[in-house]
């Protein structure tokens, strides 16, 4: 009978609302093969330098091993028809996109297992968390979508998730600082471990977007300091 009723409201919402691609406006998904087809990928990059680095892992040379990110993925470039879609997850706050572009960003993974396979490796024995959102900005929209993605992509790949870090201050004006080392400073303290958080060994620090890195390396920073061994950042885009 619930299943019944279950059904019904499924239906009636689907006939009002019709589930439709972010991007393209295609009926019965979120986004669609096409769309997905068109979607640019990202090339791995070394998280320290930004160059390209095959699996993603930091090169040997680059930046103290002790500090920051050991590695860095990111499925999609952030344009087209992926950047609509997260762009019209943000606002819609449809957790079935989020679901359908995790799924999307899984298949890219298994399809390029050579590449993806050292990551998924180090993920599947870590413990999963995400980059705080601005606090005020999550209580406005009350989802928080990092949050979301950080469910399903750990529902996936078969990992815990652990919500470890805060925001100690608001970084929202970031735009406004002109120095740039005034702005590295600015993210520098932003970050902190929650009070009474267990600091795994093995971490895996998830974002939408990767614009300059420097939320994610500034987050990273403070997992190692915080007892991590290692960390890896995982985004669904990157901006660069
Ligand atoms: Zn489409
Ligand atoms: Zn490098």
């Amino acid at each position: 009978m619930m299943g019944g009723v279950k059904g019904a409201r499924r239906f009636l919402l689907n006939v009002l609302f019709p589930v439709r691609c972010l991007s393209c406006a295609a009926y019965d998904t979120y986004l669609c093969d096409r769309c997905a087809r068109a979607a640019e990928r990202a090339s791995l990059r070394c998280p320290v330098c930004g160059e390209v680095s095959f699996y993603g892992a930091r090169h040997t040379g680059c930046g103290k091993a002790r500090r920051g990110l050991t590695g860095f993925v990111s499925i999609w470039r952030y344009r087209g028809p992926v950047r609509k879609a997260i762009h019209a997850v943000k606002y819609s706050k449809i957790s079935d996109a989020v679901r359908e572009l995790v799924r999307r960003a899984c298949d890219v993974m298994e399809r390029d297992a050579l590449r993806y396979e050292p990551f998924l490796q180090f993920a599947r024995g870590a413990v999963f968390t995400y980059v705080p959102m601005r606090i005020r900005a999550e209580d406005a929209r009350g989802f928080n979508q990092t949050r979301l993605i950080t469910e399903k992509l750990s529902r996936y790949i078969g990992a815990p998730i652990c919500d470890m870090l805060c925001k100690v201050k608001n970084i929202s004006s970031q735009t406004l600082l002109s120095g740039a080392r005034e702005r590295i400073k600015n993210v520098h303290d932003a970050f902190a471990v929650r009070d009474g958080a267990a600091v795994p060994a093995r971490i895996v620090i998830i974002d939408d977007v990767w614009t300059s890195g420097a939320t994610m390396k500034s987050c990273a920073r403070v997992l190692r300091a915080g007892g991590a061994r290692e960390v890896w950042g995982f985004t669904l885009t990157q901006a660069v």
